[in-house]
């Protein structure tokens, strides 16, 4: 069995850190070769001395500087790298077959889309990146001739309930007839509405069930996420707007499911612990443990699913409106987000802004072609900046 050899972008978040997790306990299998994070110096060099991978890069020279200097002193020779296109070569010149895209983010769209081009084994959690470029992405990835391996918990789910030939190439034959993505509703899922208003992004943070980066947290918390992880669906599976379902499961056991046309309907269940699909996206079609738990139907206390109150989570509203749309609607979706979400968590906007900052930069800029990633970079830059606009006229 050749070792893989692995690239992580954003190794020092969850995602990376739970990746790094399921890679040290298969040594004979997989091998780091380059990690990548964008401040957290720390945390990159005690990876980086642990897995001496050949390639680190940081956002900046400083923090470049500092990581240089740590490794030199513990006799570590990884090469150090900094700035955007550093993420590029990370993927491209550091010998890797598998790309772990888990940047948060729109700064994952470049190197993840280098990646898909180079042909490399994707997982992608950086769910963003696909929302952005979707058919330009898939497009990539088909001329590559690598595999996309869906990180995302739901995604994943999906994958594993999808016939095999399905994934690869979608055909009515199949009989797949609905997706149904569960979600668990967030932290505020039966807070009275009225007291939405006061959120903080402590609480925001704390998600029942997962234990995440700040920004998908939030976004769990408006089901933004789960409208992401809706466009996502489409653009992996090929599968009509109409037929991607959200049902709300608080408990976060089934990761999502399956309806075909002759009455089955296929689910995939597990603890709430991304370390199962990142094992899966790593060593398919092999299965290798991903040091989970055991899931105990047992000990579970009921299972519930509901339709989503859609008064109460506008954000998965305007997501399927933007799907819908299409072109660089959702680039435009994605990238107001980003900025209402960032500035709820570092500026104190009101967090029932965040929805309001997504509608007006969507109806303010018109939709085009997503056609090239120029087009996509310079519509995610105008959203940006129409977005920050309308947080100033709020503090005014
Ligand atoms: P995180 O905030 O914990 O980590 C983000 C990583 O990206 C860090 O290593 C950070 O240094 C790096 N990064 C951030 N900004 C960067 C920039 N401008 N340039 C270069 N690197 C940058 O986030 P996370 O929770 O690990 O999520 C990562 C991605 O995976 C997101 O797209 C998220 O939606 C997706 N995802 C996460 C989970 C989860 O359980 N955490 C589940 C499903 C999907
Ligand atoms: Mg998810």
């Amino acid at each position: 069995m050749a070792i893989k050899q692995v690239a992580i972008l954003g190794s020092t978040g969850s995602i990376g850190v739970n990746t790094l997790d399921v890679i040290r306990a298969h040594p004979e299998r997989f091998k780091v070769v380059a990690l990548t994070a964008s401040k957290q110096v720390d945390r990159l060099a005690q990876q980086c001395i642990e897995f001496k991978p050949a390639i680190a890069v940081l956002a900046d020279a400083d923090g470049a500087a500092r990581l240089e200097k740590l490794l030199r002193e513990q006799k570590i020779n990884t090469q150090v790298l900094y700035g955007p296109q550093a993420l590029v070569t990370a993927v491209t010149d550091s010998g890797c077959d598998t790309v772990m895209a888990a940047i948060v983010g729109a700064a994952g769209l470049v190197p993840t889309l280098a990646a898909a081009k180079a042909g490399k084994r994707v997982l992608l959690a950086n769910k963003e990146a696909l929302v952005m470029s979707g058919n330009l992405f898939m497009q990539a990835m088909k001329q590559g001739g690598g595999e996309l391996l869906p990180i995302d918990s739901e995604h994943n789910a999906i994958f594993q309930c999808l016939p095999n030939q399905y994934t690869k190439a979608p055909s009515p034959g199949l009989g797949v007839e609905e997706l149904w993505l569960t979600a668990s509703g967030g932290p505020f899922r039966n807070t009275p509405l009225d007291q939405l208003g006061g959120i903080t992004p402590e609480q925001a943070c704390a998600h029942p069930n997962w234990v995440m980066g700040r920004k998908i947290s939030v976004d769990s918390a408006t089901m933004m996420n789960k409208g992401l992880e809706v466009i996502e669906a489409f653009w992996l599976f090929g599968m009509s707007l109409e037929k991607i379902k959200v049902l709300i499961h608080p408990q976060s056991v089934v990761h999502s499911m399956v309806r075909y046309r002759d009455g089955s309907v296929i689910a995939q269940l597990g603890q709430p612990d991304m370390r199962t699909p990142i094992a899966y996206g790593l060593a398919w079609p092999e299965r290798i443990d991903a040091g989970v738990a055991p899931l105990s139907l047992t000990q579970l206390a009921a299972l519930s699913f509901n339709e989503p109150d859609l008064a109460r989570f506008p954000c998965l509203s305007l997501a399927f409106a933007a799907a819908k749309v299409g072109g660089t609607a959702p680039t435009v979706l994605n990238a107001a987000n980003e900025i209402a979400v960032a500035a709820f968590l570092d500026e104190g906007m009101p967090y029932l802004q965040i929805p309001k900052v997504v509608e007006k930069t969507l109806s303010a800029i018109p939709v085009a072609d997503a056609g090239s990633i120029e087009s996509i970079l310079e519509i995610d830059a105008q959203a940006r900046t129409v977005a920050r606009d309308f947080i100033k006229t709020f503090n005014s």
